[in-house]
């Protein structure tokens, strides 16, 4: 019988590990792709305090992980298929086994939205991408398009402009939801041309994509845009499929926790993105992991 069984390997769930173990509970994380879930699809991390001039988000993923290890806990890598979370034994279902543990932290993240357009599932893989640093590099001297307003198209404008001749930057309105020094940095570079108050409406192509149908939300106007690669960066959705009928999620499905990031099931807690909070952030999530870990050990504490 585990102590906490922790559900996400990212920011949140390895610092909930990380402060778990050093509290001498017996932790175990379950991940089902890799260390750092979202924040290793980026490259470089500059809102993470403590590193002046940047850090790699995959290194930084790794030494989190190793860091977690290292104080104790431990880590597999196994996809969480069901969860019993009603009883003060607690039922993790995996695979290959059933898992017991007296509490439960939620990390599982949150994962890239689809736009929902003719094309964008079929030719997803062969042209459309959800992931700029793990794809950008298919692109080199092509031309692709990057759809969304927030941090995440920036930066991947960004990311692409450095291996594509050229990109474009759709966004249904004419200012970005993204922080003022990314758009900025995007509206410096040379091959990156602003595609505003434009949807795209269809992704076309045979057997790769081959052109976006995009419509202009202010005149009307419909046009065809060439391109080889799409980037759609629209946000995410909360990984929290397995929590629905378990746990109170608000309307977009994000879980709904206290201050000490406690559900309303005792010994059960949610931490990072797939929380309801203002700022997703690594930062946050770590924090948040760290503060759920604190709850697990008071409610472990006052059942002894
Ligand atoms: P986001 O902030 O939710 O932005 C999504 C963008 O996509 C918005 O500009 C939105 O337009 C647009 N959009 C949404 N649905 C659309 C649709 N169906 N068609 C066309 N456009 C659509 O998502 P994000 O950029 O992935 O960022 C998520 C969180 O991660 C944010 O808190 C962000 O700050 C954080 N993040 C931080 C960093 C960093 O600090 N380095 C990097 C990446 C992400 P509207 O603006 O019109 O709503």
């Amino acid at each position: 019988m585990y102590d906490v069984i922790i559900g996400g390997g990212g920011p949140a769930g390895l610092n909930a590990a990380l402060y778990s173990a050093r509290a001498g509970l017996r932790c175990l994380v379950l991940e089902e792709m890799f260390a750092g879930g979202q924040m290793s699809t980026t490259t470089t991390l500059e809102n993470y305090i403590g590193f002046p001039d940047g850090v790699d988000a995959v290194a930084l993923a790794m030494q989190m992980e190793e860091q977690a290890q290292k104080a104790g806990a431990e880590i597999r890598y196994e996809k969480i298929e069901s969860l019993d979370l009603s009883g003060a034994v607690k039922k993790v279902v995996t695979a290959k086994e059933t898992l017991l543990c007296k509490t439960f932290i939620a990390c599982m993240g949150a994962k890239p939205k689809q736009l929902g357009i003719p094309g964008e599932e079929e030719l997803r893989g062969r042209g459309v991408s959800y992931c700029a640093t793990c794809d950008g590099a298919l692109y080199k001297n092509k031309t692709v398009a990057v759809i969304g307003g927030g941090d995440t198209a920036l930066e991947d404008a960004l990311f692409l402009a450095r291996y594509c001749q050229k990109v474009y930057l759709i966004h249904r309105r004419d200012s970005f939801r993204g922080v003022h020094t990314l758009a900025e940095q995007v509206k410096k570079t040379e091959n990156v041309e602003l595609v505003l108050n434009t949807v795209a409406t269809a992704v076309n192509g045979d057997s790769r994509v081959e052109s976006l149908t995009i419509n202009n939300v202010v005149s009307g106007e419909t046009g065809e845009l060439v391109t080889d690669g799409v980037f759609v960066a629209v946000g995410t959705q909360p990984g929290t499929s397995l929590l629905q009928g378990i746990l109170v999620l608000n309307e977009q499905g994000y879980v709904v926790t206290n201050e000490e990031m406690e559900t309303e099931i005792p010994g059960v807690y949610a931490a990072g993105d797939l929380r309801k909070k203002p700022l997703r952030q690594v930062i946050t999530a770590a924090a948040d992991g760290a503060i759920a870990s604190y709850s697990a050990l008071r409610y472990i504490e006052a059942g002894r």
